[in-house]
């Protein structure tokens, strides 16, 4: 048995034990059993440093779980795009591929719970038409394993996955969503690493929600799939009392670049049934992507998106920029609050993109500006040192032009 193996059943997972650990008491414990499992690896258990904090609250059950059982199970509307067990097709050229119901440890949060947890609950007999599916479908260019944790399967069991699935011609790409370098990083071993660079092109979709989560073990694993040649890309779910502020968010983006994981989605929570205490407001995503934004590396900045109710798909969700925008111009501002305008490009051959009439401007623009700033002195702006007090003045498109402070 590998190091991973004996650490997955030395987890907390029974009633008993989370009775003894957690003091939950026992009727609750039972319910929470019977509603979503617990699952507590040793390695993400020594993570915890008091009750409460950001890691216990995505591994340790909680009553307020039991207590909105009105929201959805299936928020994202998988099921009914799933044309064969164990797949589901939302989008023109790419299946996700539910291969196992198992996981490294079971997050509070999880929003497939339904599929995750007991053995039955996804389906290995449906592995062959799944893969019939994906032949059948010469549209699909890209395959992404999911679950539960597709690393929970024995490397012998994935590398069948993935010889099957480098057998169809159209697959160009595949994709593996894990959290085991986050949770159980003892799972990515140099065996792993190298069947998994015999199947390229392999991107790893991993999934770090805190910085403490960023230990010397996790960034090992990461460098270890970053050396088998997979890029490594981080989704991250946005979650009250675990990450909602911009300090956390800015830390863990700028941590998981030095394991060479890059940033890649922020998810709004989304409505789940028995995981809504962990829902912050829309406001606070927003506000935690501004201070994003022109304060670190764009490399650090991911897409904040909500992943549409009802299977709408990734919708990107965009502090707002653009103040203004015409047939001339658009007037957008920075990450400093600063206004910019930027003229729109004509080709006068080309009549189609000969600028309309210009249209009057009636809307006004509340833009943020230092209280003895003139208009027409070429900035908005900072004043000489940026040290004069701000003031939030309400003023037209037209009255910008004057105040611009580059122009192209
Ligand atoms: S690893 Fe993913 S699928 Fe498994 S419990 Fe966590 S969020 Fe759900």
């Amino acid at each position: 048995m590998e190091l991973w193996q004996q650490m997955l059943r030395d987890s907390v997972h029974s009633v008993d034990q989370l009775v003894e650990k957690f003091h939950i008491d026992r009727a609750t414990a039972e319910q929470i059993d019977q509603f979503f499992q617990a699952r507590i690896n040793p390695y993400y258990m020594s993570l915890i440093k008091y009750p409460g904090d950001p890691i216990w609250k995505q591994c340790v059950p909680d009553r307020v779980e039991l207590e909105d059982f009105d929201a959805f199970e299936d928020p994202l509307n998988e099921d009914a795009m799933s044309p064969v067990p164990n797949i589901t097709h939302r989008y023109p050229d790419r299946v996700l591929f539910l291969v196992t119901s198992q996981c490294g440890m079971y997050c509070r949060f999880c929003t497939r719970k339904r599929k995750v947890g007991n053995s039955d609950k996804i389906s290995m007999k449906g592995l062959e038409s799944a893969f019939n599916y994906i032949e059948s479908h010469a549209e699909i260019r890209d395959v992404i394993l999911s679950g539960g944790d597709p690393l929970m399967l024995t490397d012998y069991m994935l590398e069948k996955i993935l010889i099957r699935l480098r057998q169809i011609p159209h697959v160009e790409i595949i994709r593996i969503g894990t959290k085991m370098p986050c949770v159980l990083p003892q799972r990515i071993t140099p065996k792993l690493c190298s069947m998994i660079k015999k199947y390229h092109p392999i991107y790893i979709n991993t999934h770090f929600n805190h910085p403490w989560e960023i230990t010397s073990e996790s960034s090992r694993a990461c460098q270890m799939l970053a050396d088998a040649g997979c890029p490594v890309g981080c989704q991250t779910v946005l979650m009250k009392g675990v990450n909602d502020d911009p300090d956390t968010i800015k830390e863990l983006m700028q941590k998981l670049l030095k394991m060479r994981v890059k940033p890649y989605y922020l998810y709004m929570a989304d409505e789940t049934k028995g995981a809504n205490h962990f829902r912050t407001s829309i406001r606070t995503g927003i506000e935690i992507m501004d201070k994003l934004r022109g304060h670190t590396s764009g490399l650090a900045i991911p897409y904040f998106v909500i992943d549409a109710p009802g299977g709408g798909g990734k919708i990107p969700i965009l502090p707002e920029y653009v103040l203004h925008h015409d047939d001339e111009k658009i007037i957008l501002r920075n990450y400093k609050n600063q206004v910019y305008v930027y003229k729109e490009a004509v080709d006068k051959n080309n009549p189609k993109e000969k600028p309309a009439e210009k249209k009057p401007v009636k809307e006004k623009i509340s833009i943020s500006v230092p209280a003895n700033a003139r208009n027409g002195n070429g900035r908005n702006g900072n004043g000489k040192n940026g040290k004069h007090p701000e003031e939030i003045r309400k003023i037209s498109a037209e009255e910008i032009t004057e105040m611009t402070i580059i122009e192209n």
